[in-house]
């Protein structure tokens, strides 16, 4: 199921980021107008024309996926703790020991 969800959002950006969305969704448009009016050869001031502030559609493909940038910047340092806590502890066979008990006191010179 978490690889079903996954592809289908890869599908979702690549589909978003490629303009093919935005492609069918204009391509839409044009199939209802040329239905609407009869001459659909001839392009006049009457033909509609669509675009964010009439067309909730046109407005959701161009907004910016990331509203503001301090969601940019909590994601980064989400990143940043997930990398952080991820890295592995030093092994005990290169660990440094911080007293050795065999050694006597330092010598005078
Ligand atoms: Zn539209």
């Amino acid at each position: 199921m978490k690889r079903a969800v996954v592809i289908v959002a890869i599908a979702w950006f690549v589909v978003l980021g490629t303009g093919a969305a935005e492609y069918a969704h204009n391509a839409q448009h044009a199939r209802e107008d040329a239905n609407s009016s009869p001459r659909s050869s001839r392009r006049d001031s009457s033909t509609p024309v669509h675009n964010d502030s009439n067309c909730a559609v046109h407005a959701q493909l161009h907004q910016p996926l990331t509203a503001m940038p301090v969601v940019m910047l909590l994601i980064c340092a989400g990143l940043l703790v997930a990398f952080v806590s991820q890295l592995a502890p030093a092994p005990d066979s290169v660990r440094i020991p911080s007293r050795i008990d065999c050694r006597g006191p330092p010598a005078l010179v």
